[in-house]
């Protein structure tokens, strides 16, 4: 069999793995070619963001629908959102503790922070143009609410979105059976057009991942990630602590091994890790957690589009080492005071930051002034923004995941293969 013939043969996810591994090798090599075809990866993740909207529609909708009385209802909101809120203070704690402990900003060499702030200085101040005001907790909570749905829709605001599909859902239950059902037949048969859409993306999943992976590999080469290896160690090292303690015990908890939760699993971690986006990895994570990780349908298709949106543990984390890591580097002291507004601050960033690429450095300027550091500090982490993107990305969309996995097991709507249960000791 020649080699083609082999790739071919391979299951997708181990496809993708491959073409990960390739791009990042092979992206610094290829350089300008690289750079020329990022596009193929760009139509990549438009295809699957395209799907998106439709999807978190119909499935929110349906799943809250489907959830029967008011009463389940609340309590499967209750402990998602319950669970959201634990995991993301969670993660901004732990965070913080890495960073204070092993001081990345300390020591960093003057000029070549200098340099870096002169360097990105115009790319920070495109990003920050973005967040031009501050709304405060009440107006945000207002802005929730959509005026026009559609809008929302257009304009892929996901709180919004969540917020318009959850009312939609609770007045189905609320009318006569012979008009719900039309509705909700309807809204399954888009549900289940969106799952085979993406199933249709997946299949040039492979080209799209080493597309995206080789360009980012190509571009940002190595330099700056030396430069700042403290840092870029002490957020990964920090995720990969919270990814293999906190997550491994919720899953215990639900009855599920975790070793094989990480062989069902890895291909939607590698792909939210390819992707930076928690948005565009949801259809396949809503595949993966019902069809070989055994969560109901209700379950899965209500707390993870949500968790998509709302639950960001690994951009949590990151706020945390980021903040602390530019404080260190201006030489600003953070007392006990300032590492509860970061908790603070840093959960309600991430629960308002949407599931896209680079969200989640944008929303640390929300932190950032909220302490009083300089906003020229974010010119300090952009350079390895993507691969703390990337690996944000990946922790997040886990935790959605074993967020679902423990609603279903507390409400009894865990499926799952024998061989997935704990061993007995
Ligand atoms: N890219 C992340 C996500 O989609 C959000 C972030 O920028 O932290 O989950």
């Amino acid at each position: 069999m020649t080699l083609l013939g082999k790739i071919r043969g391979m299951q997708l996810h181990t496809q993708i793995l491959l073409a990960l591994i390739l791009g990042a090798v092979l992206g610094p090599l290829l350089g300008d070619i690289a750079l020329a075809i990022k596009p193929v990866g760009d139509a990549f993740i438009n295809l699957l963001v395209m799907i998106v909207v439709p999807l978190v529609m119909a499935s929110l909708i349906v799943g809250t629908a489907s959830l029967g009385d008011l009463r389940k209802l609340g309590r499967i909101g209750m402990k998602t959102v319950g669970f959201y809120l634990v995991a993301t203070a969670l993660a901004v704690a732990l965070g913080l503790v890495a960073a204070e402990t092993l001081n990345p900003g300390v020591g960093l060499d003057e000029e070549v922070k200098a340099s870096m702030l002169a360097d990105y200085a115009g790319v920070t101040a495109e990003q920050l143009e973005r967040v031009t005001e501050k709304p405060s907790i009440l107006d945000l909570l207002v802005r929730i609410i959509p005026r026009n749905p559609f809008r929302a829709m257009a304009e892929t605001n996901f709180l919004q979105i969540i917020f318009f599909a959850i009312l939609f859902g609770i007045s189905l239950t609320l009318i006569a059976e012979e008009r719900r059902r039309p509705v909700l037949d309807f809204l399954n048969g888009v549900n289940d057009a969106m799952i085979v859409l993406v199933k249709l993306v997946m299949r040039v999943a492979p080209y799209g991942v080493f597309a995206l992976i080789a360009a980012v590999a190509a571009q940002f080469g190595y330099g700056v990630l030396l430069t700042l290896l403290k840092y870029v160690l002490v957020a990964v090292g920090a995720m990969a602590v919270f990814t293999v303690t906190f997550y491994p015990i919720c899953l215990r908890l639900s009855g599920m091994s975790p070793l094989f939760f990480l062989k069902k699993y890895y291909e939607v971690f590698v792909f939210a890790f390819s992707t930076s986006s928690s948005n565009a990895t949801l259809p396949l994570n809503l595949q993966v957690s019902e069809e070989e990780l055994g969560v109901s349908t209700e379950v899965a298709s209500f707390v993870l589009p949500l968790g998509a949106t709302v639950n960001m543990n690994g951009t949590a984390i990151y706020q945390g080492v980021s903040t602390v890591f530019i404080a260190q580097v201006f030489g600003i002291d953070l007392g006990a005071m300032d590492l509860l507004t970061i908790v603070l601050t840093a959960t309600l960033a991430s629960i308002g930051a949407a599931g896209v690429p680079g969200i989640g450095m944008v929303t640390l300027t929300i932190v950032l002034s909220q302490l009083g550091i300089p906003l020229e500090g974010i010119a300090l982490v952009v350079g390895v923004e993507r691969i703390l993107d990337m690996s944000r990305t990946a922790v997040n969309v886990t935790g959605d995941t074993v967020c679902a996995i423990w609603v279903a097991k507390t409400e009894g709507e865990l499926d799952m293969p024998a061989e997935g249960a704990v061993p007995a000791t």
